[in-house]
């Protein structure tokens, strides 16, 4: 089958379905295609999901108009179709990749069975099937190991402990959450899991999956040391998906290159979200490819002075499921240089801690643990990226909410 769709948006995920519905809204419909079997949903929501907290159907986006069910699998440049794995073609005027990321799987001696699949019991965390999966699979008492102490990682392991399964995290960096923390709040995080029976491994590196008939029975460590295991959860990060972008000869060097009209290296084909880099960034976060999909929308339905320009995005963690809910967000550097101002306020028995770091009478990052009240006023100050008042103490940052 062959249409004359002139905006063709590959992929059903945040950016994909922000982009396609806006364009709705905006007069110029686009055919969406999402290789996903479940309706559209909020990816950023499957540990509340695998937490028990929410119904699947919960986290459902509202429906786009115009979606097709199926995985496109070639570009045709010159002739600006797309080939799909039912047998359909399309022919595009414009052509988006949102194809987001895919989990990194790692170099783990013993991951695949000889038919290059995950033994039973293995599962990767970025997709609804992959968090029904491991849903289906965690019972009270289970054994499940953790590979990887980043986001992803905490909150996988956090929603698999209010589900009552004995949880072993193992993180191969020095801390939880590395990237985005500091040691202090990440202490905090490993408070908090250890709290819920959670047992953390820093500086812990796994090296094989051991398997009996197929099913994983056992994850060895570096040092030799073997934890038994019903269940492992992979969240070692992930890495965007670029295969299409590459098959059809489009740049990329970690994502998709894209400009500021996020054009990639072929006029008639952008990319979004995950799968985009960006002045230099992969953001792989929810925010900037929301941010990204409006740009588009707005220059596709014909404002040509729309652009993206970046997003100073924060993070923000939420941690559900139980009665002590578990907030955090992160900011820029939440590390000082030499000659910064910090200012911190901890208490350890709520289990709170805030920080700012200003540099130059500007907010270059912050972190805040437990107590978020002022988070919308300091975003608001990092994203302006203004001078900061000079009438007050740096207390106020962390004190004074805004009205937020
Ligand atoms: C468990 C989890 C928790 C997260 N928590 C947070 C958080 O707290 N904060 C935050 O900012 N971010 C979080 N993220 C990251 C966030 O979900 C992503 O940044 C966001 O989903 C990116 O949107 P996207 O549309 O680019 O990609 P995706 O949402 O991954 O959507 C891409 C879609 O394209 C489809 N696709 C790919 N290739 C094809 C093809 N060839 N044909 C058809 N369809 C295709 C994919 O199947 C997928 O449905 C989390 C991610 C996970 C997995």
């Amino acid at each position: 089958m062959t249409s004359n769709t002139r905006v063709v948006v590959i992929g059903a995920g945040l950016a994909g379905v922000r982009l396609a519905r806006r364009l709705g809204d905006l007069g110029t419909p686009a055919l969406l295609v999402g290789d996903e079997e479940h309706p559209p949903y909020n990816r950023v929501l499957l540990a509340e999901v695998l937490a028990g907290r929410y119904a699947p159907e919960v986290i459902a986006l509202p429906p786009p108009a115009g979606l097709l069910r199926t995985r496109v699998t070639g570009i045709d440049r010159a002739a600006r179709t797309v080939a799909c794995a039912d047998g359909t073609s399309f022919a595009y005027g414009t052509l988006v990749l949102a194809t987001g990321s895919n989990p990194v799987l790692p170099p783990l001696r013993g991951l695949f069975t000889p038919d290059h699949r995950l033994p039973e019991g293995v599962h990767a965390f970025r997709t609804l099937d992959d968090c029904l999966g491991l849903a289906g699979a965690v019972r009270p008492g289970a054994r499940a190991v953790v590979i990887g102490g980043g986001l992803l990682g905490v909150s996988a392991a956090r929603a698999l402990a209010v589900r009552g399964a004995q949880v072993v995290l193992a993180q191969q960096a020095e801390r939880l959450m590395e990237r985005q923390l500091d040691p202090d709040a990440s202490r905090l995080v490993l408070r908090h899991l250890t709290d819920l029976g959670v047992e953390v491994h820093t500086e812990c590196r796994v090296r094989d999956v051991r398997c009996i008939a197929g099913a994983v029975r056992s994850v060895e460590l570096a040092d030799g040391y073997a934890l038994d295991a019903d269940l492992v959860v992979l969240a070692c990060g992930v890495r965007p998906r670029t295969g299409l972008a590459e098959q059809a000869g489009l740049a990329v060097h970690q994502g998709v290159l894209v400009d500021d009209e996020l054009r990639t290296s072929d006029p008639h084909i952008h990319a979004i979200g995950d799968c985009a880099q960006h002045g230099g960034t992969v953001y792989g976060l929810a925010a900037p490819a929301l941010e990204q999909a409006d740009a588009l929308a707005a220059l596709l339905a014909g404002d040509t002075g729309a652009r993206y320009t970046g997003t100073r995005s924060l993070t923000r963690l939420t941690l559900t499921g139980s009665d002590s809910p578990f907030d955090l967000a992160a900011f820029g550097e939440t590390e000082a240089r030499p000659g910064d101002d910090v200012v911190r306020l901890a208490d350890a028995t709520r289990g709170t801690y805030r920080k700012v770091v200003v540099r130059d009478d500007r907010l270059v990052g912050g972190v805040l643990v437990g107590e978020l009240g002022t988070v919308g006023a300091l975003a608001r100050a990092w994203e302006g990226a203004e001078p900061l008042p000079d009438d007050g103490p740096l207390l106020h940052l962390l004190t004074n909410d805004g009205g937020s």
